[in-house]
């Protein structure tokens, strides 16, 4: 016997959670794109999207964050540090690569500073993640040796029926049952049988794409010209992106007073590492695309043995060229042999 969460009870457990004082966020689609937003009705959750357009990402990592208030007087400076908003939540119906993506960033923002913007938000929200039964031509998770059911990241893993009636519940850490024991009377035994995961076919060979970026002569190939010419630097792959955190730093005010704001940064962007004397070290698009490959499966994994991927597919999906991390490391794989 399984624990299962009938759809029919959803309303219920939105009632309740609320009752105890936590939001909801869900996979919600709006008329002109879908990302994850309050819900307050079963009803608004479209539960049907592959995946959300916008990634989870920006719940936990806002576009534009501020960091401090600073005010210059003649003979002082005075600072106010503004603090992440607190707020339990429950993020419910999460794909397993949008909860993985949090899970390969979590070393990234505690590594040599402790991000409590990130780490706040990340104590105070309870991830329930759906196992996907269906999956497009961009999905690409097995690629990156993570499954359509994946529990990396997630608090709670729902399964969907196979009658789609609902979901079979596996509770995965203590934060996740705390959050459940409030439905716990709303939840039945049942052998009801869970529908197949998404078959979800790998589309490259990665270790042959990591050995081949690992070895440095590649790192000046002519195969990053020839593989980026498209890219129009748009950095739509690095916003949409779960795990690309890159971000700047910037006082909006004038010489007196205003706001320190940390914003999205995209390494896709000529400024990114343009110099103010106007040389820039990465001058062509081309050379930004190697340092977006390199980084997310050549630096990153050095450091923290951890792919910046978790095979989700928005960076070729939503290209407008026709793009993307999928193209790339196909290519790659066959390079090495
Ligand atoms: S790869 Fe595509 S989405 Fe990414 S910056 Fe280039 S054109 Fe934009
Ligand atoms: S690089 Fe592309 S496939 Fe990988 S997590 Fe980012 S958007 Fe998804």
């Amino acid at each position: 016997m399984t624990r299962i969460l009938f759809a029919d009870k959803l309303d219920n457990c939105l009632e309740r959670w609320r009752s105890a004082g936590i939001s909801v966020i869900g996979p919600v689609k709006k008329s002109n794109s879908s990302g994850y937003s309050a819900v307050t009705k079963a009803a608004e959750f479209d539960f049907n999207l592959v995946l959300p357009e916008r990634s989870i990402k920006e719940l936990f990592f806002p576009q534009s964050e501020p960091l401090m208030r600073y005010e210059i007087k003649k003979q002082e400076i005075n600072t106010s540090e503004f603090k992440a908003p607190t707020s339990e939540r429950i993020i419910f119906g999460v794909r397993p690569c949008d909860a993985a993506g949090l899970a390969i960033d979590d070393p990234l923002f505690g590594w040599d500073y402790q991000d409590e913007y990130w780490f706040q938000r990340r104590r105070e929200t309870v991830l329930v993640t759906i196992a996907c039964t269906k999956a497009d031509d961009f999905c690409m998770c097995t690629s990156l040796k993570l499954t359509p059911d994946s529990e990396k990241g997630s608090d709670i893993l729902l399964r969907p029926l196979e009658n789609n009636s609902g979901w079979q519940v596996e509770e995965l850490t203590d934060r996740g049952r705390e959050a459940f024991k409030i439905i716990a009377d709303l939840l039945q035994e049942s052998q009801e049988k869970a529908a197949p995961t998404a078959v979800v076919e790998e589309k490259f060979d990665l270790e042959a794409a990591l050995a081949w970026l690992k070895e440095p002569e590649n790192f000046e190939s002519h195969f990053w010209k020839e593989i980026s010419m498209r890219c129009i630097g748009c950095g739509s792959c690095t916003f949409l992106c779960p795990t690309c955190h890159c971000f700047d730093i910037q006082d909006e005010g004038d010489t007196y007073s205003g706001i320190r704001r940390k914003n999205w940064d995209s390494c896709s962007f000529a400024l990114f590492t343009m110099h103010t004397s106007g040389h820039n070290p990465r001058s062509t698009q081309s050379a930004r695309w190697r340092q977006r490959i390199m980084h997310k499966f050549n630096y990153f994994p050095g450091k923290f043995n951890l792919n910046s991927c978790s095979g989700c597919g928005r960076c070729s999906r939503q290209c407008p060229v026709d793009m993307g991390i999928t193209e790339t490391l196909q290519e790659l794989s066959k390079l090495l042999r």
